[in-house]
């Protein structure tokens, strides 16, 4: 039996992985599970999983968890340190999945146990790369993508040499707004940013897919996953989703990586890695799809693209500090206080501060200094958009 913690497994990618372990019930023992305020559905899972222990992010919480899982002999627990602890308690395999920038520390604690970790959370590489990179060498542990694309490109370089690798094409479906007129995007409404064309996930991450801000951090993990240098990393917009990803090498040849929109699909690649093994994800039937399309993003429309050249750019931790202005203006636009198009605004104008000091930047990549560049950052963006809420009233 494989011992399998999931981080954030309330969440999209989370239920997505319970979803392929429960169709397999004897081959798994599942240690931990994490979630947030969706106490019902943390204690459903751990119960029906028969968890070692259930753990949400919320201390506040701690009873109501304790209360839904009386009786059921899955331990409890609540709070930041308890998701580490979690992270720590010995398993074979973890998904990563907490949403952002607090999937950092406990990815950490995972890949300090030498474990396999099945990264989901992006953010962790976005903000803090090398940190990660180092960890998971120094402790001997294994990273495998989960993002669509990099679980894409991660196969198609599969029995490649990395060296002979040309360039690497993220694709794009383009979001909620890829046909709209430019001119109608300043007054895109929550509701409009949060219908995804073609994959089924968080509303965060379908806002972000709208903005690019999703791509744009793609493009920064793809850089830290594979080594490649920036300007090997393109991004073209795929409207049907259908190609994730596109490995261009030295001779010409270009592999690309097909199947229909599902996370089960890199989800069941990472868990059953290195083999391959049925997943319950539909076929694709080209004849049916008919053709498919491409075409180059509008840098006019796609902000977020540029601001992650920007980022690689100045490397350091300037990941950090993008991710959490990204984050906080995806706040401020959820609630009200500015428009979809004032997010690319808010971070650049984060982005812009932090260059400026250049300490900051180059200052050493430890967990503290990522977490202190996330708070410093939080707080800009926050004076930012009180700014552009002040311009727009
Ligand atoms: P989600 O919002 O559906 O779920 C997030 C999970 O993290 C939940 O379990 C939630 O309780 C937990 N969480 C949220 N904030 C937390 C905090 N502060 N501390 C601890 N736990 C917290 O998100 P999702 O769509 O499943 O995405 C999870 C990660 O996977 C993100 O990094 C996202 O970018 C990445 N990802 C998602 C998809 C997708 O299809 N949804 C695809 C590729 C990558
Ligand atoms: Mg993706």
């Amino acid at each position: 039996m494989r011992r399998v913690t999931i981080l954030g497994a309330t969440g999209s990618i989370g239920q997505n992985t319970i979803d392929l372990i429960r169709r397999q019930p004897d081959a798994y023992k599942v240690v931990a599970l994490t979630g947030g305020a969706n106490i019902a559905r943390l204690a459903e899972d751990a119960r029906a999983l028969g968890a070692e222990i259930a753990v949400t992010a919320y201390e506040d919480r701690l009873d109501d968890l304790r209360t839904a899982l009386a009786g059921s002999g899955v331990e409890v627990a609540a709070g930041a340190g308890a998701l580490i602890e979690a992270a720590r308690r010995p398993a074979d395999w973890i998904m990563s999945a907490i949403l952002g920038s607090a999937g950092l520390a406990p990815g950490l604690a995972a890949l300090e146990q030498g474990t396999t970790l099945a990264l989901a959370n992006k953010e962790s590489l976005v903000c803090a790369g090398a940190l990660v990179l180092e960890t998971a060498r120094r402790h001997g542990a294994r990273l495998l993508p989960v993002d669509s694309e990099h679980s894409a490109v991660f196969q198609a370089l599969a029995g490649e040499d990395l060296a002979a690798v040309e360039r690497i094409v993220i694709t794009a479906s383009g979001g909620a707004f890829r046909d709209w007129p430019l001119d109608k995007l300043a007054a895109a409404t929550v509701a409009e940013a949060s219908s995804h064309p073609n994959w089924d996930m968080g509303q965060r991450i379908t806002i972000d897919s709208a903005s690019m801000f999703n791509k744009a951090m793609e493009v920064i993990e793809t850089r830290e996953f594979f080594g490649v240098r920036p300007d090997q990393i393109e991004v073209l917009v795929h409207p049907e989703s259908m190609i994730h990803a596109m490995v261009g090498f030295n001779d010409g040849a270009m592999m690309a990586h097909l199947g229909a929109p599902d996370m089960r699909h890199a989800i069941g690649y990472a868990l059953h890695w290195p083999e391959r093994r049925p997943l319950p994800v539909a076929r694709l039937d080209l004849a049916q799809v008919g053709q498919m399309t491409f075409r180059a993003p509008d840098a006019a429309r796609y902000p977020a693209l540029r601001l992650a050249r920007a980022v690689m750019d100045l490397g350091g931790l300037s990941g950090a500090a993008f991710t959490a202005a990204k984050e906080r203006s995806l706040d401020g636009f959820i609630a009200g206080q500015i428009g979809f198009l004032d997010m690319a605004g808010v971070v650049e104008s984060v982005l812009d501060r932090f260059a400026a000091q250049g300490s900051h930047v180059s200052a050493a990549m430890t967990l503290d200094n990522v977490l202190q560049t996330d708070h410093l950052a939080r707080v800009w963006a926050d004076e930012a958009m009180t700014k552009k809420a002040g311009q727009r009233f």
